[in-house]
């Protein structure tokens, strides 16, 4: 039970159709991150710096992010490139892309009901 869960992904399929990324890990496990969970979680400063903002306030955490405002539904992927080994990046729909999601990250993001039971059960 103690095993870290793996961060190489042996196999990635993005899929605009679907609005969704599929991530397959060394270890069997497959993660499928839907467009909005990526797009609201992205990891970079200005994201963060908003999110931190949202969650500062009373009230539900819809987080405004910059340019056009994408509502859940909304949110697709323009572009996916890998950044060196470790990492890949999107474009979105509203033309923000200086998120870079390492595959650490995306695994520690994984939606599916037993990463989140691990993930509930304490800190990693
Ligand atoms: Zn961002
Ligand atoms: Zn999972």
């Amino acid at each position: 039970m103690s095993q870290a869960p793996s961060t190489d992904p042996v196999d990635i399929s993005v899929s605009p159709s679907r609005r969704e990324m599929r991530v397959l890990w060394k270890d069997g496990h497959e993660s499928v991150y839907p467009f909005d969970l990526l797009r609201r979680e992205c990891p970079c400063a200005l994201c963060d710096d908003q999110r931190g903002k949202a969650s500062a306030s009373t009230g539900p955490s819809l987080t405004v992010l910059s340019g056009p405002v994408l509502k859940t539904g909304q949110v697709q992927v323009e572009n996916v490139s890998p950044v060196g080994r470790y990492a890949i990046n999107f474009v979105w729909s509203d033309r923000h892309d200086s998120g870079i999601y390492s595959f650490d990250y995306l695994r520690s993001l994984c939606p599916c009901p037993s990463c989140r039971q691990d993930r509930a059960a304490g800190p990693r």
